[in-house]
């Protein structure tokens, strides 16, 4: 007979690990399977904010941006040691997108959406102290804020939030593919190929509800199950990112790129400097993807005029891929927030933040937990509330 667990969830990345810890915390039995390593697909590949999203502002996406500054405020407080908030200086150039006004404007906005005592505060620096700016590139400077976000390490924080769910219970399988499942009576038969030190073996678990939570990989995965689930029809858009051994500056710079006007972080890493990102529509298999010669070259140019001193080369470079609503809309103006295709023994997570993941978990929580009763009343076995579990508040748990 296979294991049988409530749920299964497929993948490892931030979405994943949070949805079995939120699952294990709330008494349900779990497995979690990763192909390759926790956090080793796009929650190794972000740009490693804890943050509200102060562009979305400029897309009215205001829910998202509410509930991801009051995640930050839950990560700073659950994860103080790898959440860490820090300064960003956003320079507003003559001829650029924004003016000083509609940025202070955009600012009390985001001060607002995060609530008392949430990192709110900016101000506008002087001009006598823009010569603490690292040598940013001045000709054409109109104004330079300075706000707070946070900063963490993306696969750090998924390989604590996998071991917290490990130490509440989930069952964990890595490496181990996700090859097939099969809907069962109540929920599925799933087959996994596990990576042994002799090679690899077939192992077929049983689970009441199955979480897709593949990333980029979310359709393939959704593509092998019999019958086939509801699919939603994405784009996978790339971001790619360079990293400098030099260190530029202790704080973050939120550029706007002169040539296309778009968004891009320049942030202290590991000892160094993170520069990105990119925004490239990609097409093929999310295992292949990697930075092209563009994107390098674009980044690299951003830092030269921005930064004319800082004549570094990367030393490493790196791709991964958003899941955002396929449309005809820029890349930038499609929404972030999160979007789920569900049956009732089957939810799949498309897109969301990294940031968010917390809120994502939470929500698969109770979409499980109402399916489970929507199951129990139509199976009439009495009293539908004995089949339900109460979901534990994540947000007070140390990870
Ligand atoms: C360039 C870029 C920058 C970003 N910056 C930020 C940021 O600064 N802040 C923020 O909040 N968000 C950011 N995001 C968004 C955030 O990174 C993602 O929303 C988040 O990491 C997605 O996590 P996930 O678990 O859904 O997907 P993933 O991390 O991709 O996890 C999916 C997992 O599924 C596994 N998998 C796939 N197929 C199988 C299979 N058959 N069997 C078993 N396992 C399988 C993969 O190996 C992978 O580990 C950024 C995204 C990008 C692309």
């Amino acid at each position: 007979m296979p294991q049988t667990f409530d749920v299964c969830v497929i993948g490892g990345g931030i979405h994943g690990a949070g949805v079995a810890q939120a699952a294990a915390l709330s008494g349900l039995s779990v497995a979690l399977v990763e192909k390759s390593g926790w956090g080793a697909g796009t929650s190794s590949k972000s740009s490693k904010l804890i943050h509200g999203g102060l562009r979305y502002l400029q897309t009215f996406q205001f829910g998202l941006v509410r509930q991801s500054l009051r995640e930050r405020r839950t990560l700073l407080t659950i994860a103080d040691d790898i959440v860490k908030p820090n300064h960003f200086y956003l320079p507003i150039y003559k001829g650029g997108r924004f003016k000083p006004w509609q940025v202070r404007i955009g600012l009390v906005l985001y001060r607002l959406l995060a609530g008392r005592n949430n990192l709110g505060g900016f101000k506008k620096l002087p001009k006598s102290d823009w010569d603490q700016l690292e040598g940013l590139n001045s000709a054409n400077l109109a104004a330079v804020f300075i706000y707070q976000d946070a900063q963490t390490d993306d696969k750090t924080l998924t390989q604590r939030v996998v071991a917290s769910a490990k130490q509440h219970g989930a069952t964990l399988f890595c490496p181990a593919r996700f090859l097939t499942a099969e809907q069962q009576e109540d929920g599925y038969l799933v087959t996994i190929a596990q990576q042994l030190e002799h090679g690899s073996e077939l192992t077929t678990i049983a689970c009441r509800t199955l979480v897709n939570a593949g990333g980029p990989w979310i359709n393939r995965i959704a593509d092998t199950i019999e019958p086939k689930p509801p699919m939603i029809n994405v784009d996978l858009v790339k971001g790619t990112h360079l990293q400098f051994a030099q260190q530029l500056s202790a704080k973050c710079f939120y550029l706007e790129a002169q040539s296309d006007h778009r968004a891009v972080f320049v942030l202290p890493y590991k000892g160094g400097t993170l520069v990105g990102t990119t925004e490239t529509l990609f097409e093929g298999n999310p295992d292949g993807v990697s930075p092209s010669r563009e994107e390098v070259d674009y980044l690299l140019e951003i830092m030269h005029h921005q930064f004319p001193h800082f004549n570094h080369n990367p030393i490493n470079a790196w791709a991964g891929l958003r899941v955002l609503p396929a449309n005809k809309k820029s890349p930038f103006k499609r929404s972030r927030e999160v979007q789920f295709a569900e049956t009732p023994n089957y939810i799949a997570i498309y897109g969301g933040k990294l940031t968010g993941y917390r809120a994502t978990a939470e929500v698969v929580l109770k979409k499980i937990r109402k399916s489970m009763q929507q199951r129990a009343a139509l199976a009439g076995s009495g009293n539908p509330t004995t089949a339900l579990f109460q979901i534990v508040d994540s947000s007070k748990v140390k990870i």
